[in-house]
């Protein structure tokens, strides 16, 4: 339902609460974070409100400077803390917005070719496509631009990786996805949302995904490139949007 990603140069837990409360008036019915603490993906998730999400990450807090966000309506599986985004393999996390229509025969493909899922949603075969790719010896870059196209559905999804404290991925179709560029105290700061609102405390510049376009965030590039993969410009606005 909402998504955020963040490549910060500081604590980003603090940062990807702010821009899911922003999310929140969309409806929800679970949440959770994914970061990389010293280059190790980790996570916390949590049903309910982001309250609960908030007295999780108090208990076990969550270190790192690059992370995604995701408030959860659920479509595919109960809205259970299990079923809730992030969704990981030992390579990737990540966090889904909408439908992937042909999840059960992707699954199945996936699970015998001997992908373990530990969830009951659409969403966490986006996780094990990308990490198939990869295992197979691809770069996480080419790895979601081999996944997307066999991916039906409309959605939009932002994914970080394991070991890769420099690298945000996103992808829309057909469900919006916004690139939000730092700048002056926040220059170097790379940030996604499914919703120019979420990002408006950090930035009022940002550009709009195309539908079926992936980007490739680091903290001082945004490449855009189109459903053939081929790169594409896309404009920055000015938001009228501010914190
Ligand atoms: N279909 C996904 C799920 O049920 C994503 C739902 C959403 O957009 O929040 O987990």
């Amino acid at each position: 339902c909402g998504i955020v990603g963040i490549l910060g140069r500081g604590p980003v837990v603090g940062l990807l609460l702010e821009a899911l409360k922003r999310l929140e008036y969309r409806g929800y019915d679970s949440a959770g974070i994914a970061t990389l603490e010293n280059g190790r993906l980790a996570r916390r998730r949590a049903g309910g409100k982001l309250k609960n999400l908030e007295m999780r990450l108090a208990e076990e807090p969550l270190a790192g400077t690059i992370g995604i966000g995701h408030t959860r309506w659920a479509t595919h599986g109960r809205p259970t803390e299990n079923n809730a985004h992030p969704h990981a393999s030992a390579k990737l996390a990540v966090v889904h917005n909408g439908i992937i229509e042909n999840f059960r025969e992707l699954r199945d493909e996936l699970r015998a070719k001997g992908h373990e899922f530990a969830t009951e949603t659409d969403s966490e075969v986006i996780a094990h496509l990308v990490t198939d790719a990869m295992q197979g010896g691809k770069a996480p870059i080419e790895a979601v631009a081999a996944s997307l196209p066999r991916l039906k559905g409309a959605f939009a999804f932002a994914m970080i990786f394991e070991g890769e404290e420099d690298l945000l991925i996103g992808a829309s179709r057909g469900a919006p996805l916004a690139v939000g560029f730092g700048e002056d105290d926040r220059a170097g700061e790379m940030f996604l949302g499914s919703d120019a609102l979420a990002l408006a405390p950090f930035t009022d510049t940002i550009a709009y995904l195309e539908t079926g376009d992936f980007v490739v965030l680091t903290h001082r590039s945004a490449s855009f490139f189109d459903a053939a993969g081929a790169p594409v410009e896309r404009r920055k606005i000015k938001t009228a949007a501010s914190a």
